[in-house]
């Protein structure tokens, strides 16, 4: 494709060329020798008449000679670059202001209806001429009667002549008009071909899935964006692709350690190595296992919704302050065992939040959850709902491990743990809080996090707050 965009752009520019020179070479010759010829034409029959109606018709009249008249429409015809004839009815040449180009003193078959309706000849004129000429004639009448005709003759070399210095300036003109093209030609190959063949070279790339290629063009136009959307675009794409490795080598790991658990128990208590009185104690290691996998395909199977953005959010308005105590609710069992405790410090009576109930749900179940498991025994758990302007802010906050600076940016990505965790809870996959990430960013809202490690952690995220309760 590169190629022949290039190919078809000088052909084209070619072809211009050959067809410009081709019309101007035949139409335009031909339309200047006809306006050239209409025009002389015209310009001569004006002269013939004025030539005619004036000394010519003195001359009948008897108030010049012959030579007074010859020598006034010699000059006349040096000015017109013609020649001057005044023919006697029956065709003897009474002046000839050439006399040198025709030999002759008599029209021979001279006749007057051979010029028709016209007032001007093309050709010899009854073969007195060698070359051909244009010849244009006035009667000369005196008291209703003809008596001569005045005639103005000029070959038709002197009007090709005239046309061929026109058509001179036409290929000069187009030729000036071919070298801008050229120029042009030149500045589109710089300013749009080579760098659409940049891009083309990359994309091609691109298609072959190496990303590093980047496009160095820096235009400040739409081919400028043009490139820049490209390598936007594969830096996108080339971080994808790094990120679905990473997430491929951590399920696979995540998978990987509890099948093996698994695999060894069941062999060992098949072979007899575990003897039968610590079956049990294996078998719930087992069934231990088993149900991390289980939580980490479900948590898989979510996050996938998420992903494709086909999740479809199923808006609508609840009391956020119901929802969080119906949720702490759940946790009761393993808090009573932890000695965790919970305080609430809830806005009002209730707060009318816009969003999917059960994926916020979700979010508070996930946070919940992370803020038991890394909390010390005895250690108390807040959580706070504050309305500004029309959102609720909801604070999850614990006295818990912390989380180490250095990781906080990295807990939103899939299977993340930090060190300090893994050792209190083996059974985390470390989607947790990736599903929460998730589910907020459906939702168009924020989450942060503030965490000093030793000291706690707290999660803070918005919602928007149904107003329509309020106002009505
Ligand atoms: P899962 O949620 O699937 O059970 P998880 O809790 O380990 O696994 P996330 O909820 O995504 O995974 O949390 C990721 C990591 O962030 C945790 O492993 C932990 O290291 C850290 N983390 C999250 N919440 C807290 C918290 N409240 N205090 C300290 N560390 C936390
Ligand atoms: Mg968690």
């Amino acid at each position: 494709m590169k190629r022949t965009l290039y190919l078809k752009l000088l052909l084209g520019y070619v072809i211009f060329g050959i067809l410009s020179f081709l019309t101007i070479a035949t139409f335009t010759a031909y339309m200047a020798l006809l306006h050239i010829e209409e025009d002389t034409i015209s310009s001569m029959y004006r002269e013939s008449n004025l030539l005619a109606g004036s000394y010519a018709s003195n001359y009948y009249q008897g108030t010049m000679t012959l030579e007074d008249i010859t020598s006034h429409l010699q000059s006349v015809a040096t000015y017109l670059d013609a020649d001057i004839w005044l023919v006697s009815t029956d065709g003897s040449i009474l002046i000839n202001t050439s006399p040198n180009a025709v030999a002759k003193n008599t029209i021979e078959g001279f006749d007057i209806s051979d010029f028709g309706t016209k007032y001007y000849q093309k050709g010899t004129f009854f073969d007195t001429f060698s070359e051909k000429t244009l010849s244009v004639f006035s009667p000369v009448t005196i008291k209703y009667k003809v008596r001569g005709y005045l005639m103005v003759h000029k070959p038709i070399s002197d009007l090709i002549d005239l046309k061929n210095g026109f058509l001179d300036i036409s290929y000069m003109t187009l030729a000036i008009i071919f070298l801008c093209a050229f120029v042009m030609l030149g500045l589109f190959t710089f300013t749009v071909y080579l760098p659409i063949r940049k891009i083309t070279n990359a994309a091609k790339d691109y298609s072959e899935g190496n990303f590093d290629t980047k496009i160095n063009i820096r235009s400040n136009d739409e081919i400028g964006y043009l490139a820049g959307s490209f390598n936007y675009m594969a830096t996108e794409l080339s971080t994808l692709e790094e990120d679905q490795r990473k997430f491929i080598a951590n399920v696979s790991h995540d998978f990987r350690s509890p099948l093996t658990s698994i695999k060894g128990y069941i062999e060992a208590i098949m072979d007899g190595t575990i003897p039968h009185e610590m079956q049990d104690k294996y078998l719930n290691i087992i069934l231990f296992e088993t149900e991390r996998l289980n939580k980490l395909t479900q948590s898989m199977l979510e996050l996938n919704k998420y992903g494709t953005k086909g999740s479809i959010m199923d808006i609508t308005s609840f009391d956020i302050n119901h929802t969080i105590k119906m949720v702490v609710q759940s946790f009761e069992g393993t808090c009573k065992q932890k000695k965790i405790s919970f305080e609430l410090i809830l806005t009002g009576e209730e707060s009318f939040v816009s969003a999917d109930i059960s994926k916020i749900q979700q979010v508070l179940y996930n946070l919940i959850d992370n803020a038991i498991k890394f909390s010390h025994p005895g250690s108390s758990i807040t959580i706070e709902t504050t309305e500004k302007n029309d959102k609720v802010f909801i604070s999850v906050k614990d006295a818990g491990i912390g989380i180490p600076k250095d990781s906080i940016k990295k807990i939103w990505e899939r299977f993340y743990k930090t060190d300090l965790s893994r050792g209190k809870d083996k059974k985390g996959t470390g989607l947790g809080l990736a599903i929460v990430k998730e589910i907020i960013s459906a939702h168009n809202e924020n989450i942060n996090v503030i965490s000093t490690e030793g000291v706690g952690t707290e999660f803070i995220f918005t919602l928007p707050l149904t107003r329509q309760e309020a106002d009505l």
